[in-house]
């Protein structure tokens, strides 16, 4: 065989490989512990926010007791004047404040029901998204700590194949490798490509008759017919 054609082979399986590993290293690897790391972020967020409302809800409450507290202080002032009136006006008048007060007594303590119950609903979610969160985040540093192992292993044998590489460069002719690398690069990494089904593998243009016949009963490098020129054996 053509010994630049059986080198361009050999460097297209190392660039398809450098391509693969480099997508897994530099793109899809990141793009994954990102992805749990947002998971467990958002775990934990659900958590902190439920806490924010049970704080709230309890902030709530004591504020409904100060209130109710206060007022039946008022009511218990109220009745200690009802000994010192002297006119009916005043005695009406203090009688009247009183039933006020003890209508939002009522009201406070409706809206105390109802925080506490709030609060007693969420305090059964607290559990579930306590371990969601713990679960969370372990998964994120267990896969995180599998992925970095693996992006270490793929860092070395990305350098093994890069090495490889240079090796083979060097053995293809200057002019071969030069319309190979340009190839490549106009091409989305494929500088070199077989011929299947009497078309390109790459860009599945038809082969004209003649340079199909010329590909098949010699061992030269031809360009394929798509405008750009792809590389075709
Ligand atoms: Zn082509």
């Amino acid at each position: 065989m053509n010994a630049d054609l059986e080198r361009l082979i050999r460097l297209q399986r190392l660039d398809g490989e450098i391509a693969r590993k480099s997508a897994l290293l530099e793109t899809e690897l990141p793009r994954e512990i990102e992805k749990l790391r947002a998971a467990f972020q958002s775990a934990a967020d659900a958590l902190k926010n439920h806490d924010t409302q049970m704080t709230s809800l309890a902030k709530r409450r004591r504020e409904l007791e100060m209130e109710a507290d206060a007022a039946r202080e008022g009511i218990k002032k109220s009745k200690q004047k009802l000994n010192e009136v002297k006119t009916n006006v005043e005695y009406r008048a203090i009688l009247k404040e009183s039933e006020t007060q003890e209508t939002r007594i009522r009201e406070l303590e409706d809206q105390q029901l109802e925080v506490m119950e709030a609060a007693e609903t969420r305090a059964t979610d607290r559990a579930a998204l306590d371990k969601a969160s713990k679960e969370e985040e372990a998964r994120y540093q267990k896969e995180k700590v599998e992925r970095e192992k693996a992006m270490a292993q793929l860092k070395e044998a990305l350098d093994a194949l890069k090495k490889d590489r240079a090796t083979v460069t060097v053995e293809v002719s200057p002019g071969v490798l030069a319309i190979y690398e340009k190839v490549s690069r106009q091409r989305n990494g494929v500088g070199i490509t077989p011929v299947a089904d009497r078309s390109c593998a790459a860009c599945h243009q038809l082969i004209p008759p003649q340079l199909y016949y010329q590909i098949r009963t010699t061992e030269e490098i031809h360009q394929s017919p798509d405008a750009a020129g792809q590389g075709t054996l």
